[in-house]
This record gives C-alpha cells, sequence and structure tokens, in this order.
C-alpha cells in the first residue's frame, strides 16, 4: 500500500487564486487590503517566512507595508509602532513575524494588537472566541489543516484526531477546530507528558504532528490507512545542499508512505496553506469581517 501524497501546495495554489479574483473585486469597491508586516532581527528563518507572505500578497493583489526592525528594538518602541498601526486606517491587518527576542514580551506584543487587526489569530480576544464558538481571527496553521482535511475529502465526523503538540499556535487552537460540531471530530491532545505516545497515535484516524521533532512519529505509530498531517517544520544540516540544510517534517515520511492512507509531505505540504489562510484573514480584516 502507497498513502496518497496530498499536494498542500496545489490546494494553496487554488484557494490563493480564488482570494486574488475577491481583492479585486473589493479594490472595485474602492477597498485596498494592505498587511503591516513586523519583522524584527534577522532571524534567516524569519526573514524567509517574511519574504514569502509578502510575495503571496502581493500576487493576489494586496499591499503590505513592511517594517524591518533592528534586533536591539526595545519593546516600548515596537508596541508604539503598533498602537500607530492600530490607529492608522489604511492599515487592514498587522502581522508581528514571531519568535521575538528575547528581551520583548510576545504575548504582551501579540496582547497590543487590535483584535480586529489580528490577522494571526493570536490575541486573546480571538483565542476567546475561538474557544467559545464565535466568529473571529482563527490562527493560520490550524485554519489550514482544517481546509486541507476538508479538500482532500478526509471524513471528519466521528474521526479520532490525535494531535502531537498543543502549542497556543497550532495544538491548542487546532483541538478546538476539529472538535467544533461542523467538523465533529473526538480530539486527543498529546504533549511531553503524554505516557506511551505510541497508543494514542496508533488510534487515530487523522493523525497531526506538530511537536517540532524530526521523525518522531514513525510508521509503527501510524494506524493502517489514517490520513497523517506534518506540521514540523525542522531544518537539518545537509552539506550536499547550498543552504546547508534540508527541510524535514516531524514524521518518518518514507516509511509512513506504506501505512497511511493519506500524508502531507514536508515541505510543499501545510507550510503553503498557512499562507493562503494568512491571506484570507488579511481579506476578512479588509472586510471588516469581525469588527
Ligand atoms: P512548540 O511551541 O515548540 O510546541 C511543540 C509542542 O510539541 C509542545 O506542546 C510540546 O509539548 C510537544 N512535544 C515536543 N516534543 C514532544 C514529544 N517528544 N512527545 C510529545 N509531544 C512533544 O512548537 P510549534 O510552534 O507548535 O511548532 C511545532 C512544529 O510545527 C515546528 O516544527 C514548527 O516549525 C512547525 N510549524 C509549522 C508551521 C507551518 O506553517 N508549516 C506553522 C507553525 C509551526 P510540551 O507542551 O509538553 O512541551
Amino acid at each position: 500500500m502507497s498513502a496518497r501524497i496530498i499536494d498542500g501546495f496545489a490546494i494553496a495554489q487554488k484557494i490563493r487564486s480564488e482570494i486574488a479574483l475577491e481583492v479585486s473585486a473589493l479594490k472595485k469597491d474602492g477597498s485596498s487590503p494592505c498587511l503591516a508586516v513586523i519583522l524584527v532581527g534577522e532571524n534567516p528563518a524569519s526573514v524567509s517566512y517574511v519574504t514569502a507572505k509578502k510575495k503571496a500578497l502581493a500576487e493576489a493583489g494586496m499591499a503590505d507595508k513592511s517594517i524591518d526592525l533592528s534586533s536591539e528594538t526595545s519593546e516600548a518602541e515596537l508596541l508604539n509602532i503598533i498602537a500607530g498601526l492600530n490607529r492608522d486606517t489604511s492599515v487592514h491587518g498587522i502581522l508581528v513575524q514571531l519568535p521575538l527576542p528575547s528581551h520583548i514580551d510576545e504575548q504582551k506584543v501579540i496582547a497590543a494588537i487590535a483584535p480586529e487587526k489580528d490577522v494571526d489569530g493570536f490575541h486573546p480576544v480571538n483565542a476567546g472566541k475561538l474557544l467559545i464558538g464565535r466568529p473571529g481571527f482563527v490562527p493560520c496553521t490550524p485554519y489550514g489543516i482544517t481546509v486541507l482535511l476538508k479538500e482532500s475529502g478526509v471524513p471528519t465526523d466521528g474521526a479520532h484526531a490525535v494531535i502531537v503538540g498543543r502549542s497556543n499556535i497550532v495544538g491548542k487552537p487546532l483541538a478546538l477546530l476539529l472538535a467544533r460540531k461542523d467538523i465533529n471530530a473526538t480530539v486527543t491532545l498529546c504533549h511531553t507528558g503524554t505516557k506511551n505516545l505510541a497508543s494514542f497515535t496508533r488510534s487515530a484516524d487523522i493523525l497531526i504532528a506538530a511537536a517540532g521533532r524530526p521523525g518522531i512519529i514513525g510508521a509503527d505509530m501510524i494506524k493502517p490507512g489514517a490520513a497523517v498531517i506534518d506540521v514540523g517544520v525542522n531544518r537539518i544540516p545537509d552539506n550536499t545542499k547550498k543552504s546547508g540544510f534540508r527541510l524535514t517534517g516531524d514524521v518518518d515520511f518514507q516509511a509512513a508512505l506504506d501505512v497511511a492512507g493519506l500524508i502531507t509531505p514536508v515541505p510543499k505540504g501545510v507550510g503553503p496553506m498557512t499562507i493562503a489562510m494568512l491571506l484570507r484573514n488579511t481579506l476578512h480584516a479588509a472586510r471588516g469581517s469581525f469588527k
């Protein structure tokens, strides 16, 4: 048996084309979506994520207001910039690329963004809305995973979904989304305190690996025929690559192909969906969907 590989890149491209059409219609109505993208410092992974996000915005016909700050920027300076962007009516969304330098309190920065401009969906108001099932911005990666499952025809009603990882940006919001009545999965959320991880993952109809640990999910941890979503993006040193590294997921992909029913690759699985959902959220911000 060989698993069907879910082409996250192709699904994301389709969504991005749909968004581009919606953007051009919005522009005809006189509104031009604009996302402020704040980068503090020069972390290479952050630089490459921000570059990809800006390229996607441009391709969708949306503007970005780039704010590149030195790693020495103080927390007060950053909070002041965010306050200005909150007031700026030409800016619809605000994205602060994480992680921030250690002298800046990330939670304080996230909480400073106006909830109606919080396209990452990390603000406590949006996190709370997700918890109680009210409309609001949903974090892009979990949002993208739900769309990926739907577009790939994975049955979720009554399915057992097991998530490995409980971060605020992936695992926890994804657990809430999958447990929503319209998706209707039964969710198990695993973490480093989970005893006998394999006993949970082996019972998953849908297995989502979001631990940031390369190869932590082996083939023997997957139920035959399961849908496997690999969120992990790990940089492994590789001298054969010009960059000196290659990207790999949390799942032992080659071995998993023999067991899983469907599987996302890394790269070109979940990553492109995250960017597509950022565009979707920016469009929501421009329309004032969650004011
Ligand atoms: P994170 O904040 O480091 O959280 C990792 C989670 O995994 C934690 O809850 C941790 O448990 C759990 N974990 C770690 N090792 C484990 C183990 N051996 N067994 C069980 N649970 C374990 O990471 P994150 O920000 O959620 O990101 C996770 C991965 O997804 C990273 O590789 C990241 O690069 C990737 N990512 C990809 C995208 C994308 O668009 N493709 C977006 C976001 C993140 P504890 O809570 O107990 O510590």
